[in-house]
């Protein structure tokens, strides 16, 4: 609160950035890679956008008068380093790593995509004790198998989380699925392992809460994560993505069902697919900002 907002180096939230880990419980981490992608590519460029969108984040929650900064010790832990970035598998390795030495520590992690892709190695460095229960909300279910010869799209990312034993599928929801499909693979695949998918149109036809009063209970009182993929809202609210789809939540939605899931034993989470060269407007970054704050939120106050 010393400086003006747009001052200084941009940090998350103009958190202090992280020089030993061992000082903080949350970190807030840049996963600047789009290998991955199916269409457009951009979302290399999220974390920088979100940095500087989130020096509009203050302290205090507006409706549950959470700050998360009084409850943990909350900073910037920089972006992932690289040093194998034109090959898919062995970003994933660095990803992984990186998320790794946070664990290690004991501190928890908030990701910022990067594509959809970087959810796999981040859950693989954070998920050490069997797998976890998952909030993954998002127009696609990201359970496809191969494409293009890769297992490691940015559409793939949960099929393999569930063959890896990172996730338990049984205590998966999946929330706000849209658009079509060539074909049905992904759909069936997210079924037929037991995750629950709520798809747009039961959405709005049954509200937020009420869907987040489900994901309460699919997910129980075990470690979860929570994976937000940014074309879940609409893309009249955020249209800076690579796989945009129409008829999906406004961003007073998105927020609502956030608000909905206090209490969930959060161990991590991401928003991903931000890609500022298709937001002129910057109000995706500060959607996606905002997104990471109430997660924040919710992380620091199971963490406290
Ligand atoms: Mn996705
Ligand atoms: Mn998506």
């Amino acid at each position: 609160m010393s400086a003006p907002r747009y001052m200084g180096i941009p940090t998350f939230m103009r958190a202090p950035l992280i020089d030993d880990p061992s000082e903080f419980d949350i970190a807030v981490v840049g996963v600047p890679y789009d290998g991955a992608v199916t269409n457009r590519p951009g979302a290399r460029h999220g974390p920088r956008e979100v940095r500087s969108a989130s020096s509009m984040m203050r302290a205090i929650h507006p409706v549950t008068r959470v700050n998360p900064y009084e409850l943990c010790r909350v900073g910037d832990g920089g972006d992932v380093p690289f040093t194998r970035l034109y090959e898919l598998e062995a970003a994933h390795e660095d990803i992984e790593r990186f998320i790794s030495s946070f664990k290690r520590e004991g501190v928890l992690t908030l990701a910022v995509g990067g594509d959809h892709s970087v959810t796999l190695p981040v859950l693989r460095g954070l998920v050490t004790d069997g797998p976890v229960g998952l909030i993954h909300i998002d127009a696609h279910t990201d359970t496809w198998d191969e494409f293009m010869g890769s297992r490691y799209s940015h559409g793939a990312p949960f099929r393999r989380a569930v063959e890896e034993e990172l996730i338990d599928p049984r205590r998966t929801i999946q929330i706000g699925i849209r658009g079509a499909q060539n074909s049905t693979e992904g759909w069936d695949y997210s079924l037929s392992t037991g995750m629950r998918v709520v798809p747009m149109d039961e959405v709005s036809r049954v509200g937020v809460e009420s869907v987040g009063q489900e994901a309460m209970q699919i997910v129980g009182t075990g470690p979860t994560y929570l994976s937000f993929d940014i074309d879940s809202i609409d893309p009249a609210f955020a249209p800076g993505t690579g796989t945009p789809e129409i008829g999906g939540l406004t961003s007073l939605e998105s927020l609502a069902l956030l608000r909905s899931l206090r209490g969930v034993q959060l161990r991590g989470a991401d928003v991903v697919e931000v890609a500022p060269p298709f937001d002129p407007t910057g109000v995706t970054s500060l959607t996606a900002a905002t997104i990471v704050y109430e997660l924040l939120c919710l992380m620091a106050e199971v963490a406290a």
